[in-house]
């Protein structure tokens, strides 16, 4: 199983669209925090660090729906906080689906067999439990012992009620590709749809810093967790160029306006992972106000290791329409696990020139 055709082609309609319109900077997936609090305190959360006035703030369904017609994203996740402690995400979700958006509800899952019944299944809506590795890895990532049998459980149960479940899967150090891998044939025999997987975001707001892999760990761990899946099948809920990305082939900038993000204070300048940035009233203000140029692997200290989907998968994408064949021939091949590495990016606020002649990057999202 992996993404159904009917997703893929609203997507790629949507995509479409925007090319015939030249629209240049366009969302992809909107990031909705409807609130910041939740039921766990893992390690590596750069979300839950607020006090209790913030964290008691909860968007409104209208305020949600709002953001949806504002920002027309294709796709929603609905992420927090534990977004399954907002008393009213069932009339948020159905909302959604009768706008026909596809929704993410990403979760803990830890109340999940509790508010289960709240929920119909449709092919607009799935659920995407949050899984950190295998049981050892999960309960440690999560700080608390249990969680992962726990998902599990209700994983299962929500697949023998017919919903959509995807797995989103952080990766965090001292993983091992042969842990990763065991992970991803187990998520496999689960049965679930596909799994979304990317290195953690060094958060400076998390409660511990030294959990982070630095970019070029990320791409040699990935290489080698690619290696290992040739023959596997795994289905992992991104763009071939994306996974390319991962293992260290592609030399991207990212797209952060690919998905915005809404929370509890406006619109999250400029992006889901960077808190401190700002915040604009509306979707257009956002567009319009941030200074996108300010950030990137190369331009901003804080961005120096990030390789997350919510930044640079939209700029998979954009290279997929620009470079069609390469998408297809590295869907068909996968991810390169040998040979030269792209350049690691340089970065500008260590160095006053690019050196000469140096190939930076292939896409150049901003201006
Ligand atoms: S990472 Fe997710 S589950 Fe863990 S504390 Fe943060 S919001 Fe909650
Ligand atoms: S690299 Fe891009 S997506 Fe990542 S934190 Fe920086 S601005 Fe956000």
């Amino acid at each position: 199983m992996s993404v159904p055709l009917r997703q893929q082609i609203s997507v790629a309609s949507y995509l479409f669209k925007q090319k015939i319109k030249g629209v240049k900077r366009y969302p992809l997936v909107l990031m909705l925090e409807p609130l910041f609090r939740c039921n766990l305190a893992c390690a590596g959360c750069g979300k839950i660090d607020y006090p209790d006035d913030i964290l008691n703030k909860r968007l409104s369904v209208e305020e949600c729906l709002a953001a949806v017609d504002e920002c027309g994203a294709p796709i929603v996740s609905i992420a927090g906080g534990e977004p399954l402690l907002h008393k009213e995400l069932p009339q948020v979700v159905e909302g959604m689906i009768a706008r026909k958006k596809y929704v993410y509800l990403c979760t803990n899952a830890l109340l999940l067999k509790k508010r289960m019944d709240d929920y119909k299944p449709s092919p607009y809506f799935n659920f995407s439990i949050h899984l950190d590795g295998t049981r050892e890895r999960h309960d440690a990532s999560v700080c608390q012992e249990g969680v992962f049998d726990k998902a599990i459980e209700v994983i299962k149960m929500a697949l023998e009620r017919g919903f959509r479940v995807t797995v989103n899967c952080t990766l965090f150090q001292g993983e091992t590709p042969e842990e990763v891998a065991e992970f991803l044939d187990f998520t496999k025999s689960l049965g679930v749809e596909a799994v979304t997987i990317a290195p953690g975001f060094s958060y400076e707001h998390a409660p511990a810093q030294d959990v982070f892999i630095k970019l070029r760990e990320g791409r040699e761990l990935f290489r080698k967790v690619f290696q290992i899946g040739k023959k596997r099948k795994w289905n992992l809920n991104h763009s071939s160029l994306y996974l390319d990305y991962l293992a260290g082939n592609q030399d991207y900038h990212c797209t952060p306006w690919g998905n915005p993000t809404r929370n509890v204070f406006g619109w999250q300048k400029p992006c889901y992972l960077l808190a401190d940035e700002g915040n604009a009233a509306s979707f257009k203000a956002l567009l319009e106000e941030t200074h996108w140029e300010k950030y990137g692997n190369t331009k901003n200290p804080k961005c120096a290791n990030c390789m997350a989907h919510c930044g640079f998968e939209a700029t998979a994408v954009e290279d997929a329409i620009s470079n069609p064949w390469k998408a297809v021939w590295t869907g068909i091949t996968g991810p390169r696990t040998e040979g030269p590495m792209a350049p690691e990016p340089v970065h500008e606020w260590e160095h006053n020139s690019t050196p000469a002649g140096h190939p930076h990057f292939q896409i150049q999202a901003v201006d």
